[in-house]
C-alpha cells in the first residue's frame, strides 16, 4: 500500500522538495492533497502532475482561477484557511506533511494529530506556539510526530536505537550571513543581504529568522517539545559549515552527531520513510572537500533574540506565541522596507513587554494572543 500524503504548503521550499521525493518514489507515495497560500499557478501545475483528490488555495481570491484551471480534472477545490484543517482529517490520508510557514501551520498540525494522522513536521511555529498542547494530544493518541527541521531530524536520528534518555542536545547554527558583521553595521543591513543565507536555500521568512537567530531560538523551543527536554538541556553552538546538523550527549559522555551536506531532501525522506533509510541521489558529504569543522559560541550581544526565545520558553504560558506573532509582523515589515533590520528585535521585545501574559493558555487563547501580539507589533512599527 502506498503512503498517502496530505502536503500542506506544497508550493514552498520544503513543499517542492517533498514532491521531489514523491516523484522519485512513485511506488511508495501518493499525494491526496496539495495546498498553497497564494501561488495558484504553481498549485495548478502540481495538481495536474500529481493528481491529488483535493487542493486548497488559502487565499480565497484565487479560488475561481484554480477551479477553472482544474475543471476537467476530478479534483475537489477548496479555499480559505479553515479548509487546511479539514483536508488533513480525511480517511484517505495517512501522513500530513506540514510545510506551511508561520502561525498558519498550528491549527492544521493540531487537526492532524486529533485525527490520528502521522505528522511530518517542518512548520516549527506549530510547536513554538502550542507545543505543549500538540505534544500532549499526540501522546494521548499515540500519533508519531516526525521532525523535518534538519537539526531535529539530526537529534531524532541520533536517538534512534537508544534506550537511555539524552543528557543534553547541542543544536548547531550556521550563524547566518551576519556571523562576522560588526554590531554597528547591523543597522544598515539590506533585505538582499539578509536573504543571502550562506548554506541553505529556504523561504524568505525562515531565511530572515536564520539571520537574526530567531530561527535558532524557535528550534530550541521546538526541541524542548519534540524531545521532552528542559531548556537547560538544550545548547546552541555556531558551526559555520552546516555539516554537523546537531548532536546528542548521553550520561556516559558519549556524543553522537549526524553529518551530511546541507540538503533538506534527507530529513524530509527520513521523516517520510522512518524507520527506513533509502537511496537519495543527492550529493554526498566529502570530508576532503570539507576538511575543517569549527564550533564557536553564539554572540548574544549582537544576536539577542536567541536568549529572548530561552526567556519565553522559561516563562511559559503564551510567551512563545507572543514572540512568534511579533516576529512574523516584524519580518514582514523588514522585507517590505518598512523597518530597519535592527528594529526586528525592538518590535519583538516591545511586544513581549506589552502583551497580556496568559499562564495556562487554551488553543483559543493562543489565537487571541497571536492577534494581540500582531496588533501591538504593528503599533510599535507605526509609531
Ligand atoms: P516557504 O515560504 O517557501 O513556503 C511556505 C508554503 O506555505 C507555501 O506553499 C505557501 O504558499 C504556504 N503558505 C504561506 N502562508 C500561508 C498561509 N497563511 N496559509 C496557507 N498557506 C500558506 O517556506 P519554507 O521555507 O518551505 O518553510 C516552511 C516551514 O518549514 C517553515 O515553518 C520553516 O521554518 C520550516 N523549515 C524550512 C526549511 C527550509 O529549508 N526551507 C528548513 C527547516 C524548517
Ligand atoms: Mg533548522
Amino acid at each position: 500500500m502506498k503512503q498517502r500524503l496530505a502536503l500542506l504548503g506544497s508550493t514552498g521550499s520544503i513543499g517542492k522538495q517533498t514532491l521531489d521525493i514523491v516523484r522519485r518514489r512513485p511506488d511508495e507515495f501518493e499525494i491526496t492533497t496539495l495546498t498553497a497560500g497564494s501561488r495558484w499557478e504553481s498549485l495548478v501545475e502540481q495538481a495536474l502532475e500529481f493528481k491529488p483528490d483535493s487542493v486548497v488555495i488559502a487565499n480565497e481570491q484565487h479560488y475561481n482561477a484554480v477551479k477553472e484551471a482544474l475543471s476537467k480534472e476530478p479534483i475537489k477545490v477548496y479555499a480559505g484557511s479553515d479548509a487546511l484543517s479539514q483536508v488533513v482529517t480525511g480517511g484517505e490520508v495517512d501522513t500530513v506533511v506540514n510545510a506551511l510557514v508561520g502561525y498558519a501551520g498550528m491549527l492544521p498540525s493540531l487537526a492532524a494529530v486529533r485525527a490520528s494522522k502521522r505528522l511530518a513536521l517542518a512548520n516549527k511555529e506549530s510547536l513554538v506556539v502550542a507545543g505543549e498542547h500538540i505534544m500532549r494530544e499526540a501522546a494521548e493518541r499515540g500519533v508519531p510526530i516526525l521532525p523535518i527541521d534538519s537539526e531535529h531530524s539530526a537529534i531524532f536520528q541520533c536517538l534512534a536505537g537508544e534506550a537511555s534518555a539524552p543528557r543534553r542536545v547541542i543544536v548547531t547554527a550556521s550563524g547566518g550571513p551576519f556571523l562576522r558583521t560588526p554590531a554597528e553595521e547591523l543597522e544598515r543591513v539590506t533585505v538582499a543581504q539578509a536573504l543571502a543565507h550562506p548554506n541553505w536555500s529556504m523561504g524568505a521568512k525562515i531565511t530572515i529568522d536564520s539571520s537574526t537567530l530567531v530561527n535558532k531560538g524557535f528550534e530550541v523551543i521546538e526541541a524542548r517539545w519534540l524531545f521532552g527536554l528542559k531548556p537547560e538541556q538544550i545548547d546552541v553552538l555556531v558551526h559555520p559549515q552546516s555539516i554537523v546538523h546537531s548532536m546528542v550527549e548521553f550520561e556516559d559522555g558519549a556524543i553522537k552527531a549526524q553529518l551530511g551536506t546541507p540538503d533538506m531532501h534527507l530529513p524530509i525522506q527520513y521523516a517520510l520513510r522512518f524507520p527506513e533509510r533509502g537511496e537519495l541521489g543527492e550529493e554526498r558529504l566529502d570530508f576532503m572537500k570539507n576538511p575543517t569543522l569549527t564550533f564557536e559560541p553564539v554572540d548574544n550581544e549582537r544576536f539577542p533574540l536567541l536568549q529572548t526565545a530561552y526567556d519565553c520558553l522559561r516563562k511559559g504560558g503564551n510567551s512563545c506565541c507572543v514572540m512568534n506573532g511579533a516576529n512574523e509582523v516584524a519580518v514582514a515589515a523588514f522585507l517590505s522596507g518598512e523597518i530597519k533590520y535592527t528594529d526586528i528585535a525592538r518590535v519583538i521585545l516591545g511586544t513581549l513587554e506589552r502583551a497580556q501574559f496568559v499562564a495556562t493558555p487554551t488553543i483559543e487563547d493562543y489565537a487571541a494572543s497571536n492577534l494581540e501580539s500582531r496588533r501591538i507589533a504593528r503599533e510599535i512599527i507605526q509609531h
